[in-house]
């Protein structure tokens, strides 16, 4: 979480420089705010295993962020902590398991599936590609959230510009890619399962 906030920050005017054209110029801000609140809570009250980690930081994206991505992102950590459930440590593959869960939260909870230009289609191929390495997850992410530039937006604020959404790269896929980076960064490359 520490990793992904300070990659939130670093990247946060390139976030919201992609919300420009085709949102409301927010996206960066949105996660910058809730990633500092975030690491906030985790430090001055910290879980005792991974899934409650995840399970705070989740909460909190979604009581601090006003933007559609605050739910979606939220309930993206929540639901993978509680998969996670109270283990002292987790395994890749038990994150991975965990992962898929929460990818399919957001799925459900924002009706977009892959293709929709929204951040599915960069969280998707990343879980798929975690089965061969941390590294690899944040490739695919990256790759995915690229392939979101030909896309026409069916899901969010995007897709009220219908055919001119067509053209620029998704902010949330983009900023799924950063979390991936930032999992890959702390959790090193080895192989998951
Ligand atoms: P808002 O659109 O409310 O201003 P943000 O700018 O923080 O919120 O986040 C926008 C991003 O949220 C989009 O780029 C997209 O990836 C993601 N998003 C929006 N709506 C959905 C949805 N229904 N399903 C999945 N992702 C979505
Ligand atoms: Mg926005």
């Amino acid at each position: 979480m520490a990793a992904t906030a300070a990659a939130v920050d670093r990247e946060a005017a390139w976030l919201t420089e992609l919300d420009s054209p085709i949102g409301d110029a927010d996206h960066g801000t949105n996660l910058q705010r809730g990633f500092a609140a975030v690491v906030k809570v985790l430090g001055s009250d910290p879980p005792g295993t991974p899934g409650a980690v995840l399970t705070a930081a989740g909460r909190q994206l979604i009581s601090s962020v006003g933007g559609a991505s605050g739910p979606l992102y939220g309930t993206l950590l929540r639901r993978t902590g509680k998969a996670l459930g109270d283990a002292e440590t987790v395994t890749a593959g038990e994150l991975l398991a965990g992962l898929r869960v929460g990818v399919d939260a957001v799925a459900q909870l924002g009706g977009a599936s892959a293709g929709d230009k929204t951040m599915i289609d960069a969280l998707e191929p990343a879980v798929e590609a975690l089965a061969t390495s941390f590294d690899a997850a944040a490739d695919a992410a990256r790759q995915g959230a690229e392939a979101t530039v030909p896309l026409r937006a069916r899901k969010g604020r995007a897709s009220y510009l219908g055919e001119r959404s067509v053209g620029h790269q998704d902010p949330g896929a983009t900023s799924a890619a950063l979390l991936f980076a930032a999992l890959a960064e702390v959790a090193g490359p080895e192989v998951a399962e």
